[in-house]
């Protein structure tokens, strides 16, 4: 039976030539591109953790989120100034308000900033105050504006769409390879299974990070906490996911001060800058431990 539009690992030299492996043979069998953000290197000496509020509240919020993460060793910010909500009477963000306190956090703490745009006609206001862009789950497939963020030429954050297949996943960075930007670092964060919202948000897929590393030598990072949307899942996700061979992390961090207001967005998954203090631990001693085994070896 042939059934249209199926598309399989096979197809993906035809579906992404760009960025497969098979036929963009700089990068051979193993080998990462390693994309760079301000001196943020993905893909290469280890893994990179960017960490920050999901949304930018307020601006005293943001500095004190950007401030602990950075005291606990984040190499990146992260912070939507343009938030996808299931119900528009939810918070929607603060905009470009948003974004210029993305900035001021940014340049205080010398934190590269990555932001999500959701909106074509956006896309340039983001890149004047993001160092990297989102393009989130819920817009992996929304092609005209893979094309606008492809031909920016920033580096770009391309995360799973919730119900997407590796091959749509890969075909959506083809696009934005496609507009001559090889910036590019994908993001798995949970997909839909009969089990979503059930135990956990979505289903944690650890086991596309090496079928990634082996179809594209994109980065690819992994995000624990909108994976699994409970606070005591997120360290022990983000553990497997760089026992999995993930480039990295992106974690949703907020306040452990009593007083702290409570997050619109995303508080249930929110950690403590004192267990994101625990993940990069573990991150660098195991980064030293293979580091050492090499030397050896
Ligand atoms: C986010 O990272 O802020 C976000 C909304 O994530 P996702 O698109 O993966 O749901
Ligand atoms: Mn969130």
């Amino acid at each position: 039976m042939i059934i249209a539009g199926k598309v399989t690992p096979e197809d993906l030299p035809r579906i992404c030539p760009l960025v497969s492996r098979k036929t963009n043979g700089r990068y051979g069998t193993d080998l990462t591109r390693v994309v760079e953000v301000r001196g943020v290197r993905f893909g290469a000496e280890r893994p990179v953790v960017i960490a920050g509020p999901c949304a930018v509240e307020s601006r005293e919020q943001t500095l004190e989120t950007a401030r602990a993460v950075k005291h606990s060793g984040a190499d990146m910010l992260r912070g939507g100034a343009y938030k996808p909500r299931t119900s528009p009477h939810d918070f929607q963000g603060l905009g470009l308000e948003g974004l210029k306190i993305l900035r001021e956090a940014s340049e205080e703490t010398g934190l590269p900033v990555v932001t999500e745009v959701m909106d074509v006609r956006l896309v340039e206001q983001v890149a004047q105050y993001a160092d990297m862009i989102q393009v989130g789950s819920r817009n992996m497939q929304n092609y005209p504006l893979l094309v606008e963020v492809g031909r920016l030429g920033k580096p770009v954050l391309l995360k799973r769409g919730m119900a997407a297949s590796l091959c749509e996943w890969l075909g959506a960075a083809e696009y934005i390879a496609n507009e001559g930007n090889l910036e590019i670092v994908l993001c798995e964060r949970g997909i839909k299974s009969h089990s979503s919202n059930e135990y956990s948000r979505y289903s944690l897929d650890l086991n596309v990070i090496p079928a990634v590393k082996a179809e594209t030598f994109l980065p690819v990072i992994v995000d624990p906490s909108h994976a699994t949307g409970v606070a005591t899942m997120v360290e022990p996700a983000a553990r497997a996911a760089v026992e999995f061979g993930s480039h990295g992390l992106i974690i949703e961090v907020a306040s452990d001060r009593l007083d702290a207001v409570k997050p619109k967005c995303d508080a249930a998954q929110a950690i403590t800058p004192r267990t994101l203090r625990r993940i990069i631990h573990f991150v660098e001693a195991r980064q030293l431990e293979i580091d050492e085994r090499q030397a050896v070896a």
